[in-house]
């Protein structure tokens, strides 16, 4: 307590901020990033990740994860409550399904990459992702489905049970997709709750932004 106290006269007359005595108290720790490859895939704190720059391999075949999808579908029947009519539209997407899917977009899209992965980067292939619409179907897979009332609700709450959006508004730069509303990635409670109160995306969340991350074309 003393210290406490000649610390803050000390800061009343040298006029530095209060920060250095919070900082004698809790000194700030950088955070620890554990970075992982098991069988080709890449974890960082236990969290499974893919994107632009980090892949999957092809015989990476876990099936849709059950356990995602049972918080996925609690989370459905609470929405449906909320009178909130949110539908499945894609699930997990074996490593051939995505080559044949971003053939298809590449061939008629020359900015498809920037939602379309390349097979061995979509995040469909964990198993641990979704793309929700809403019944009418009217804005899936569109910006638009942020603003209708099932995206909204979706965007509040997909966190209590896990999800997070995972390629949110204004964060191209750093994800390299454009705005996904409607695409969710499983992490679990703790983290999804972290990230949404934080605003950050999972590359920022797990250390990879801004040190390893730089966007192709
Ligand atoms: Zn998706």
């Amino acid at each position: 307590m003393k210290k406490i106290f000649i610390a803050v006269i000390l800061c009343v007359l040298t006029a530095c901020s209060n920060e250095a005595v919070i900082s004698e108290k809790h000194p700030y720790t950088e955070p620890k990033y554990e970075r992982v490859t098991r069988g080709g895939v890449t974890y960082i704190n236990d969290v499974l990740i893919v994107n632009k720059q980090i892949g999957l391999p092809p015989d990476f075949n876990p099936g849709e994860n059950r356990y995602a999808k049972m918080k996925l579908n609690q989370m459905i029947k609470v929405a449906k409550k909320d009178n909130q009519k949110l539908v499945v539209r894609s699930a997990f997407r074996s490593y051939k399904e995505q080559e044949k899917l971003y053939k298809q977009y590449k061939a008629v899209d020359k900015n498809a990459d920037s939602y379309s992965a390349k097979p061995g980067h979509s995040e469909h292939q964990t198993g641990l992702a979704f793309d929700i619409g809403s019944e009418t179907s009217a804005k899936d897979f569109t910006i638009s489905f942020g603003n209708t009332t099932e995206g909204a609700w979706l965007a509040r709450n997909a966190h209590k049970y896990g999800f997070i959006i995972r390629y949110p508004e204004g964060k191209t730069h750093i994800t390299g997709y454009q705005y996904e509303p409607w695409h969710v990635r499983y992490v679990g409670t703790k983290i999804a709750h972290e990230i949404f109160t934080k605003k950050v995306t999972l590359e920022e969340y797990l250390g990879l932004y801004p040190k390893d991350v730089t966007v192709e074309n």
